[in-house]
């Protein structure tokens, strides 16, 4: 019973969320806005990147087979930042199911393609994953990893709900203050 409440309010607070989101977006100057789309558009190209190291490391077949092991109890990875992603391109973002260990994990592994997919989530591999890459792909991969790291990190410093910690709990402790200013 006290698992459906924090579902509820969990997805009252997102519903709410994504409403903010798109009317500060509206409000946004056209300078902030080119900022972001430049930002995000970045963070996508450098997490298609990891994607790609991943995919090398023979990633698909090792996640196939376990499906979600790393996924438990991420509640609260996906970061405006994410959520941008979609927003700025106007498309819309999946709907989470927070009954679920992580809101994004669907049948077939995380809905959210690899470009939008939270910080936590992409530079997360498994020992198994990991012991597959060569020497040069790791040291490639921290590189990639530290720029994206400061990519989301500027976001963050510029609108105070890019919080790594995640967008709901950004959100909550914001109450009524915009997300997307400084
Ligand atoms: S957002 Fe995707 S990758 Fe991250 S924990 Fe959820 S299902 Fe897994």
């Amino acid at each position: 019973m006290g698992m459906d409440t924090t579902n509820s309010s969990d997805a009252a607070l997102w519903a709410a969320t994504l409403v903010r989101v798109r009317n500060e977006l509206v409000e946004l100057s056209t300078a902030d806005r080119d900022w972001l789309t430049a930002q995000v558009s970045r963070i996508g190209a450098l997490q298609a990147e990891l994607d790609r190291l991943f995919r090398d490391a023979g990633g698909p077949a090792i996640c196939a087979a376990c499906l979600g092991g790393c996924c438990g109890g991420a509640r609260h990875h996906v970061t405006l930042t994410n959520l941008l992603g979609y927003l700025l391109a106007g498309e819309e973002p999946p709907a989470p199911d927070f009954s679920l260990i992580c809101p994004q994990l669907g049948v077939q592994g995380c809905r959210l393609p690899a470009e939008r997919r939270p910080f936590n989530c992409i530079i997360f591999l498994c020992d198994r994953i990991d012991g597959q890459l060569t020497g040069e792909q790791r040291i490639a991969f921290d590189g990639i990893e530290a720029e994206l790291r400061n990519a989301y990190h500027a976001v963050a410093e510029r609108c105070r709900g890019a919080s790594l910690r995640g967008l709901l709990i950004a959100a909550a402790r914001l109450g009524d203050r915009p997300l997307l200013a400084r």
